[in-house]
């Protein structure tokens, strides 16, 4: 298939033979046909699938071709984004797949002055690329009108319930017309997200090009467990030992990503911070810098990193792990991209025993532990996922004939338990398979380099 046969106006196979795209990714394969139509589309896809294009290109082809004249303050596109870069990249997609097409676009986000966007909606816009918060701000102002919004698309929409824009979208919607199309994009399609889909859009075409995880598939994870106030050596033991090129580095707060930073840069690494203290300005050019080589370390908050097109990135570290599973989804999707392998590595802690359990409930799978020689921790981090089963299992064996009532509950019986066909074996003292090694944890030291 071709983007020619799927009927895109000549203009935008122009920009997109200058781009070099040849051939439509899956999901652009099943949504561009269906939006042409005029179908409400709900898709789970994340960054990296080419979703992206997969709404940008048919709302362009439609918006170029159906002769309306965009009125004053007016948008005929909406596409709501849940922060500030992604309004960027989104935006600055759009600019180039209509490069030729006579189309208008524009984003708007909140950081930075209201004024010239207002100036700039009063001659109205085609496609208006926002963040909820700025858009409502916009509006109220009567610096925007949404009732000629023909197309309304919620990008990451998973991720702007995440940060709480709810009622920014109850709001929205709102405002919008009824007679409209809705494209909802979401990286998972969790129960609040169909709820929504089931509220605001009409009959969509489903598309579940892969499962959420699946462009993961090229990237190695596992997590060396480690005591937290160690974290910040063993990253810089890591980096140096396996010889790491670019890493983009996950915390949990803003106040973690400057100081690891400072760190980084005491030991005159170049690094610098990306997250939603830093001035937008700021925040675009630690990223560039980034891009272009000049910076090694990136680190990045969750909010600030969603959505950054990173292309190649060898390695990802979590040096917190995320408090939304999701979020991990996304943080390593940052890696591994277009067939080239990653690496996906989290430093936990014991306090992260539970975001790491969430996570793997999240991912149907346990991350390989590799404890780092020298640095394995004190506080050991309970054992989760299937290793936990089978501790459990093996822990309080169901003993046929000996009520549980009178047991220790930290009793292993080897002497009276009759043999039953298929039992496990019995278990040594204290719980633990005989092949789980310091800590209780399974030792490989091979998986992961
Ligand atoms: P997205 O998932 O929208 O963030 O896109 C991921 C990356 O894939 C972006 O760098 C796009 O420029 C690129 N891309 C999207 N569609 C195609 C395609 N059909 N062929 C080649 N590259 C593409």
């Amino acid at each position: 298939m071709t983007f020619a046969t799927l009927g895109l106006a000549e203009t935008l196979l122009q920009s997109l033979e200058t781009l070099g795209y040849k051939t439509p990714t899956p999901i652009q394969e099943q949504a561009i046909p269906a939006i042409l139509e005029g179908r409400d589309v709900m898709a789970a896809a994340q960054t990296g699938t080419g979703k992206t294009a997969g709404f940008a290109l048919p709302i362009l082809h439609s918006l170029a071709t159906d002769g309306i004249k965009v009125g004053s303050n007016s948008v005929r596109a909406l596409v709501l984004v849940p922060t500030r870069e992604l309004a960027e990249q989104v935006h600055a997609s759009f600019r180039q797949y209509g490069e030729h097409s006579g189309v208008s676009t524009y984003a708007a986000y909140g950081g930075v002055s209201i004024n010239p966007q207002m100036m700039r909606l009063r001659r109205g816009v085609d496609v208006l690329v926002a963040t909820p918060g700025r858009l409502l701000d916009l509006y109220s102002q009567n610096a925007l009108k949404l009732n000629k919004v023909q197309v309304l698309v919620l990008d990451e929409a998973d991720r702007m319930l995440d940060l709480g824009f709810s009622t920014e979208l109850d709001a929205v919607f709102a405002a919008l017309p009824k007679k409209r199309q809705t494209l909802l994009f979401s990286a998972t399609f969790s129960e609040v997200i169909r709820s929504l889909a089931k509220a605001r859009l009409r009959n969509p075409l489903t598309i579940e090009i892969s499962p959420p995880n699946s462009t993961v598939k090229a990237v190695k994870q596992w997590m060396v467990p480690v005591d937290k106030k160690r974290k910040t050596e063993l990253f810089l033991f890591m980096r140096k030992d396996r010889k790491w090129g670019q890493v983009l580095v996950f915390v949990k707060t803003k106040r973690g990503a400057d100081e690891l930073v400072g760190i980084l840069h005491a030991k005159r690494i170049k690094a610098d911070a990306i997250h939603g203290d830093k001035p937008q300005a700021a925040r675009l050019r630690a990223l560039e810098s980034f891009k272009a080589g000049e910076v090694q370390i990136l680190v990045a908050t969750d909010v600030a990193a969603r959505g950054l097109d990173i292309d190649d990135l060898p390695q990802v570290v979590n040096f917190d792990l995320p408090i939304v599973a999701e979020d991990y989804i996304h943080r390593i999707g940052r890696t591994g991209r277009a067939g080239a392998t990653g690496e996906a590595i989290s430093l936990v802690c014991a306090d992260e025993a539970p975001m790491l359990a969430a996570i793997e409930i999240l991912l149907k799978q346990t991350l390989s532990r590799e404890e780092e020689p020298g640095f394995e921790p004190d506080h050991r981090i309970p054992l989760t996922g299937a290793a936990a089963i089978a501790a459990k299992k093996i822990k309080k064996p169901k003993m046929p004939g000996r009520g549980s009532k009178g047991t220790p509950s930290n009793w292993v019986g080897f002497d009276d338990a009759p043999k039953r066909p298929g039992a496990r074996p019995a278990a040594r003292p204290g719980g633990m398979p005989r092949s789980t090694g310091k800590n209780g944890q399974k030792q490989n030291r091979s998986g992961g380099r």
